[in-house]
């Protein structure tokens, strides 16, 4: 279950199954709590616009104290809706955040180290988190729509057991706030995409137009590389109908910050 939590003014998520695992910290951040204005108001973590760097990096400041992690060790994905997924070391910590950003192409983040906290950043996107309880390996993936016909989830999971000799039956998953099938409207080709990819059941007809389920074809990914139902938390939360708490790329055509989803290993 995902579940609302404020400290101070700022208002995250945590996710109660993995936060009752006690193996990390971890956090799916919201529009409060940040020093941005406008349409970036006010927990902005997306830099490269028209919000202040400095504002974009006391935000970050603020969500590691918040999640209480170390702001300097921070390592931020460099997402391109490809499917490459990094491998976390101790020669990463600080990417993108307190140094210049090394990546070219990572949209997931994976590591059994502690101390490294990992982040990816969200504005429609689906923010999946994945956690071995029992070999103690997380993981992030940027899932945008690109990323999940790329079965970005699923490649996660792939490399979870190929690298870390995790078990499916060991890794429990979450489906963070993004925008859900009563908003993500896509053209024809795409819906086509999904259908003959994910089956017909993750693209509906609206009126004549179709929208996209893409959090359905996660779940379908992640159940075909042996997860458990149970293990798979959804969150449900669609970023455009809650616009007012949450950024979507969708409702402000693009005028918006981002969200981030966070997780160390303690
Ligand atoms: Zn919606």
């Amino acid at each position: 279950m995902f579940k609302l939590v404020s400290k101070g003014n700022v208002k995250y998520y945590i996710i109660t199954s993995f936060e009752e695992t006690g193996l990390v910290r971890h956090g799916f951040s919201t529009r409060a709590g940040g020093v941005s204005e406008g349409c970036y108001g006010s927990m902005n973590l997306r830099f490269n616009c028209d919000d202040t760097r400095e504002n974009v990096l006391e935000n970050f400041r603020i969500m590691a104290d918040t999640l209480d992690m170390d702001v300097s060790r921070l390592v931020l994905s460099k997402q391109v809706h490809e499917d490459n997924i990094h491998t976390v070391t101790e020669t990463d910590a600080g990417n993108g955040i307190s140094r210049e950003n090394s990546f070219t192409s990572v949209d997931a983040l994976i590591t059994d180290k502690s101390g490294l906290p990992m982040v990816t950043l969200f504005a429609d996107c689906v923010p999946v988190f994945f956690l071995d309880t029992k070999n103690r390996v997380a993981a992030l993936a940027h899932s945008g729509w690109r990323g999940t016909v790329k079965r970005i989830s699923q490649k996660t999971v792939e490399k979870m057991k190929r690298d870390y000799g995790s078990k499916a039956e060991n890794i429990i998953t979450a489906i963070g706030p993004s925008i859900q099938e009563c908003h993500f409207e896509v053209s024809d080709d795409v819906a086509e995409i999904f259908t003959s990819e994910f089956g017909a059941d993750t693209a509906v007809k609206y009126g004549d137009r179709y929208h996209v389920n893409m959090q359905l074809a996660i779940k379908k990914q992640l159940a075909e590389s042996g997860i458990l139902p149970d293990n798979i938390d959804d969150s449900g939360i669609c970023t455009y109908c809650n616009s007012d708490r949450l950024f979507s790329h969708r409702k402000t055509n693009g005028k918006r910050g981002n969200m981030g989803a966070f997780i160390e290993l303690i």
